[in-house]
């Protein structure tokens, strides 16, 4: 393939990446914006191997590491669960990572090409600041799958002085940055970027240790910005334009994305950033790293399906709230089944989705979507706050920290500030998990006990079921 037809390739590929993105910030128009992703990525991988810079020796390797890394990547989505998505994603932003730094040292070893003067420095720095940013995601990630599969405690590390602690390490990258810059030869630079390579990991692990569970959907979306300045660095290392372009989308739309979940935690977008936050508001409160839960704070008014049922049948409004037990469970197409029925007799049936509901942004609405609820009833918190006054029913189905009134009543709460859904303004509601057990930030919810809620105790499915039959019987 000649230069100009890789360009040309390369160019379209970008464009299907900045349609994709725009395709998939709205539910309806996902599923195309998906198809936007794939076939510029089959474009840009294809115009890479058969382009200009590949030799034709070096194809059979390529195809070779593609079958393998292809095969991975299959098996690991076929078998990977929803409720694992974050895990899996950790895991993939950590492969970025590392392959910013092997990317850096081999172009650092790498002589055949030979820069000078000014041309050297900017060169050196983008290999210094590629292994920079990739050892931080490297690690930062490794640490975030480790606690969001429960194999590392959610509790926050906090070391004394860990602000200083960070500044010295800045400091350190900074003069060891000098020292590399200065180097004569590969070997004299090889010890300060062995350096600052293993402070950067020991910063990453540090950064990501120091923040609590209910501060995680930040830092994954937080560590999806950094692989893509870690992919962005890597072009600008090979020379690449489209891995520039590609890095650059990545690291600006996980930016976005930390922002919006900062509002929506009520986290401080700046302090995510510098990597030193998780030990305040965010923090779980009781629920440490054995697991222990808050204690129940009251007495609770159980119902049955059948009540359910009936509560749900004389309403004439109703807004469902899904949360993380409504994923585990799959309860998603039983739940329409319901809202089917219930509309089909007249009732006025909505979802509200919280923004950190479930365990990844957009959860919800990719399950709903899975079990063809109709889009136009799956409301955003600001658009349906405002209206739990006027429903008859307000059904929370395994969701608890995105319901919980003492982020807006109590200032001592570790999810005080937190936007919740205002499921208690409703004229009744009731709240759908198996026990007593707190949520993910491991808070009591005092929803539980407020007069006009009701506790629907049992696996989401399993009750759904028995409130779907008993609605059709
Ligand atoms: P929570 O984790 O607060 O609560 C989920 C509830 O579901 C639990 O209390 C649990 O209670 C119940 N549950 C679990 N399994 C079942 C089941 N099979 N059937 C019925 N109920 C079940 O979830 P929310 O969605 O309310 O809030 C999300 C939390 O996760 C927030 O704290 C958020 O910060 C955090 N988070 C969000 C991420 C995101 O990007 N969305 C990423 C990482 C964390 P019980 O055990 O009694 O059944």
């Amino acid at each position: 393939m000649s230069q100009s037809l890789a360009t040309v390739a390369y160019l379209g590929a970008a464009i299907l990446f900045i349609l994709s993105l725009g395709g998939l910030s709205n539910p309806e128009t996902s599923r195309r914006g998906n198809l936007f992703g794939m076939v510029g990525m089959a474009l840009a991988v294809l115009a890479t191997v058969f382009g200009p810079r590949v030799s034709t020796g070096g194809i059979a390797w390529i195809v070779a590491a593609l079958v393998i890394g292809g095969g991975v990547g299959l098996f690991a989505a076929r078998i990977v669960k929803m409720t694992q998505m974050p895990e899996l994603v950790a895991l993939m932003h950590s492969l970025v990572g590392l392959a910013a730094c092997l990317v850096g040292f081999a172009s650092y070893v790498d002589t055949s090409v030979q820069f000078q003067g000014a041309e050297k420095v900017i060169h050196e720095v983008e290999i210094y600041v590629g292994i920079l940013i990739g050892a931080v995601t490297f690690s930062g990630s490794l640490i975030a799958f480790g606690k969001l599969n429960g194999k590392i405690g959610g509790k926050p590390l906090l070391l004394p002085a860990r602000h200083w602690l960070n500044l010295v390490a800045l400091l350190v990258v900074i003069w060891f940055g000098r020292e590399f810059i200065r180097a004569e030869t590969v070997a004299d630079g090889m010890l300060p970027l062995t350096v600052m390579t293993v402070v950067a990991l020991l910063f990453g692990i540090h950064m990501v240790m120091a923040i609590g569970g209910a501060d995680m959907p930040v830092v994954v979306s937080m560590l999806n910005s950094y692989s893509g300045w870690a992919a962005a660095a890597t072009g600008f290392m090979l020379s690449n334009d489209l891995l520039i372009v590609t890095g650059a989308l990545v690291g600006s739309s996980g930016a976005i994305l930390s922002y919006i979940m900062c509002n929506a935690m009520n986290r401080n977008f700046i302090s995510v950033i510098a990597g030193g936050f998780g030990s305040g508001g965010g923090a779980p409160a009781k629920k440490g790293e054995n697991g222990e839960q808050a204690e129940p704070q009251g007495e609770v008014a159980p119902v049955t399906a059948a009540d359910t049922a009936e509560m749900l049948r004389e309403a004439k409004s109703v807004i469902i709230v899904p949360g993380y037990g409504m994923a585990v469970a799959q309860a998603q197409h039983t739940v329409n089944e319901i809202v089917k029925t219930l509309r089909d007799r007249g009732v006025d049936v909505r979802f509200a989705i919280h923004p950190v509901a479930g365990r990844m942004p957009g959860h919800m609405n990719v399950l709903l979507a899975e079990a063809k609820v109709p889009y136009d009833i799956v409301m955003e918190m600001d658009e349906i706050n405002e209206d739990f006054p006027e429903a008859d029913v307000a059904m929370v189905i395994g969701a608890n920290d995105i319901v919980n009134p003492a982020a807006q009543d109590d200032p001592s709460s570790p999810i005080a500030g937190m936007p919740v859904l205002e499921v208690w303004k409703a004229k009744h509601s009731i709240v759908m998990k198996r026990s007593m057990a707190s949520g993910y930030a491991g808070v009591d919810n005092p929803l539980f006990y407020k007069e006009n809620n009701r506790m629907l105790f049992g696996d989401a499915k399993k009750m759904l079921d028995e409130v779907l039959s008993a609605l059709k019987g």
